[in-house]
């Protein structure tokens, strides 16, 4: 086959929507008044802003005064985490529970916790790479400020019984927060069907644009101011507020909200077919996660004996961007914590590749991976 383009890293960032960046667009040259601004610019930039936060609020079923615009889902994990921490030291309350499989902004903020006297519970995963919802309710202390666990696993993109997770905190009062970033687009997001009293979500992972994300607090829940300075977002997190990005956010999530079982089961029919494609061609590989809970777009691949790092530069030579599972953000070789923690020994887990397909891949680009991924794999084995 002719050599292709092919971007197969959309759980690291996905391309601005045409339509975002239309939205955005007169928000940074005709109206790029301050949004506290009281003369006709700045109310144009503040009605943008509103207009989104109604997007916002409507995909997710909240209500407005229930969410917060962030510089993205690192801060608003930060903040539900920290919010809740404050809350709980007031009355004692110092134990957090949480996964071994969570974003470092999950992880890093409890880690941080630690240091100052907080007592952190990392549920463990099995291979299936999904949280027991019986290890979530034994781990449930008089004492537990918080539990957060993600919806959708970044790296192999399994779904973890947040409902179930919801519902259990609800009935001991404990807050419960969800990191959803991966959901959004494969997956139709509820506050109330996740029984959430925090969520986070980040606007480049579905088509909006970097640096901005949201924190959703269900209302009666009480936050922590975590910027302090003007009166933006109920002066709980002060700062001029980023009208283009915001206005992509909205506009994405509301496209993003629209025929998700549609677009989900399309980028399922395309990760299916890569998935049973490498499994069935390539000898020595097998599917990290569960087979069936998992994001539509997600396939992430152990192959025995390849270094993934090595794959995934013969794979960019050939066009193809994939996100190899065995280097963290730094670009250190230590392997991946999520396939650890799901048993896989460090060669295993750093012979892991992440392919994240959304509704932009074709039937053509994974046709063309199957073409040259056998050969790379051969070869690098013979190394
Ligand atoms: C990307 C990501 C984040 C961080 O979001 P940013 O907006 O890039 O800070 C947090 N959690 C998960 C699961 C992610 O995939």
């Amino acid at each position: 086959m002719q050599k292709m383009n092919v971007y197969a890293d959309n759980a690291a960032t996905t391309r601005v929507s045409r339509e975002a960046l239309d939205a955005a667009m007169p928000y940074f040259t005709e109206d790029f008044g301050n949004a506290a601004s009281s003369h006709s610019k700045g109310m144009s930039a503040a009605k943008a802003v509103l207009d989104a936060r109604a997007k916002t609020v409507a995909a997710l079923g909240a209500k407005v005064g229930e969410i917060y615009f962030t510089s993205g889902a690192t801060e608003s994990d930060n903040w539900a985490i920290m919010s809740a921490a404050a809350l709980g030291e007031k009355s004692g309350k110092r134990h957090i529970v949480t996964t071994a499989i969570e974003h470092h902004a999950v992880l890093n903020t409890c880690k941080a916790l630690e240091k100052k006297g907080f007592e952190v519970t990392y549920l463990p995963v099995g291979s299936s790479g999904i949280v027991d919802t019986e290890d979530i309710k034994n781990a449930l202390r008089d004492d537990t400020c918080l539990v957060s666990i993600m919806l959708a696993n970044n790296e192999v993109g399994t779904l973890q019984p947040v409902s179930q997770a919801g519902a259990l905190c609800r009935e001991r009062g404990i807050l419960f927060h969800t990191d959803a970033v991966q959901a959004v687009g494969q997956m139709k997001i509820n506050v109330d069907e996740l029984c959430a009293d925090m969520l986070s979500l980040s606007g480049h992972k579905f088509h909006a644009m970097k640096g901005v994300g949201v924190l959703y607090v269900r209302s009666g829940t009480e936050l922590v101011s975590f910027i302090h300075g003007g009166e933006q977002e109920k002066g709980r997190r002060a700062g001029t507020h980023n009208v283009p990005a915001i206005v992509s956010l909205g506009t994405a999530i509301a496209q993003m909200s629209k025929d998700t079982d549609k677009r989900s089961s399309y980028i399922k029919s395309l990760s299916d077919r890569l998935a049973h494609g490498i499994l069935h061609k390539v000898p020595g590989t097998h599917l990290n996660g569960d087979r069936e809970k998992r994001l539509a777009g997600n396939v992430n691949i152990c192959f025995d004996g390849v270094e993934g790092e090595s794959l995934l530069m013969m794979l960019d030579m050939k066009g193809i961007c994939v996100s190899s599972g065995s280097a963290c953000a730094s670009g250190s070789l230590e392997p991946s914590h999520v396939l650890t923690a799901m048993g896989l020994d460090r060669a295993k887990a750093r012979g892991s590749i992440r392919f994240s397909l959304n509704e932009e891949n074709t039937g053509e680009e994974i046709e063309y991976i199957l073409s040259v991924l056998p050969e790379i794999i051969d070869k690098l084995r013979h190394i």
